[in-house]
């Protein structure tokens, strides 16, 4: 049967080690904070807000949700930006996108200073990601796919990892940084040519498209590694990922392993999110 490559372990070990690291900025009088940008009412925006709220509280991280109306103007998004970067008890921030059509999505992330930048939104982290030379923070989900590979031990490096998907949020980030790993990365999109082909010969894949259980058997061979990070809603409804489990799953075989969804990456993303707002507050604390 093919390994599962379950979040909650990778979540338990992210936690493990950020919990005496909580107490001990708390012992100085420093409750790491998030604050949390969000324009109007989005459902998957408030479920998630919900989640990072009560897996922050567990954690002794502190939630500010800074909600603006879906039509409020660029400048009061700007504003509430700008107060986050002023507030030093703020030490990350995560805003949540895509933001309404008439915001310069782009111009309004750019306001955010990196050391604030929890989720690598800005135009400076993503510099770093694909300089190699980090200023700010990663991606969260970008990060989330090294955090599952290293904890379950999967190598990469002189590895072939396909990424499907191109995004900022998530593929051109994650190979970048596996890059920086080492691996030898091949980055496809929707004008890729045949994708199967290519999936097939890859030691780790990566789906990243936010295409329901698009992803049969014929994209696998036995023994590879696959990474789903879609989060995806199929037509009855139900949560799934980019990936058809139950058909890669029998492809991949006993030697093979596969992060399910729900259960995987997504989970991994918000302790990664929590990882990087402990950072931010022992970065200020050591001044
Ligand atoms: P985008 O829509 O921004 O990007 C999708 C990418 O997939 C694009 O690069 C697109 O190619 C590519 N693509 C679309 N169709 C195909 C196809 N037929 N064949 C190959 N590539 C294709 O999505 P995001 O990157 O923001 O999100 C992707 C998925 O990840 C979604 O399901 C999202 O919900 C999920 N997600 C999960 C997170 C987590 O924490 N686990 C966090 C963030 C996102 P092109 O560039 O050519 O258009």
């Amino acid at each position: 049967m093919v390994r599962l490559l379950a979040g909650r372990e990778v979540v338990d070990s992210l936690e493990d080690d950020l919990t005496p690291r909580v107490a001990s900025l708390a012992a100085r009088g420093i409750t790491p904070t998030l604050a949390v940008v969000r324009m109007g009412e989005r459902p998957d925006d408030l479920s998630y807000e919900r989640t990072a709220a009560r897996r922050a509280a567990g954690l002794g991280i502190g939630v500010r949700s800074l909600a603006l109306a879906a039509d409020a103007p660029f400048d009061e998004l700007a504003r509430a930006i700008e107060a986050v970067n002023a507030d030093a008890s703020v030490h990350g921030c995560l805003m949540f996108r895509p933001l309404p059509p008439h915001i310069d999505e782009a111009r309004a992330c750019d306001l955010l200073l990196p050391a604030k930048d929890v989720d690598g939104i800005t135009s400076l982290s993503l510099a770093g990601v694909f300089a190699g030379a980090p200023q700010g923070f990663p991606p969260a989900t970008a990060q989330a796919c090294l955090e599952v590979l290293d904890h379950y031990g999967v190598p990469v490096e002189g590895k072939h990892v396909v990424v499907v998907g191109r995004s900022l949020v998530i593929g051109r980030p994650v190979a970048m940084m596996l890059l920086g790993r080492n691996a030898s990365v091949t980055l496809c999109h929707s004008k890729t040519e045949d994708l199967e082909s290519l999936t097939r010969l890859a030691d780790v894949v990566i789906c990243a498209t936010g295409r329901p259980r698009a992803f049969g058997a014929a994209y696998f061979r036995p023994g590879q590694t696959v990474l789903d990070v879609g989060i995806n809603f199929d037509a009855q409804g139900a949560l799934c990922g980019d990936v058809d489990f139950d058909a890669a799953g029998s492809v991949l075989g006993d030697a093979g392993s596969i992060t399910p969804v729900p259960g995987g990456l997504g989970s991994v993303t918000t302790s990664v999110t929590m990882a990087h707002v402990v950072q931010a507050a022992e970065k200020i604390a050591e001044g």
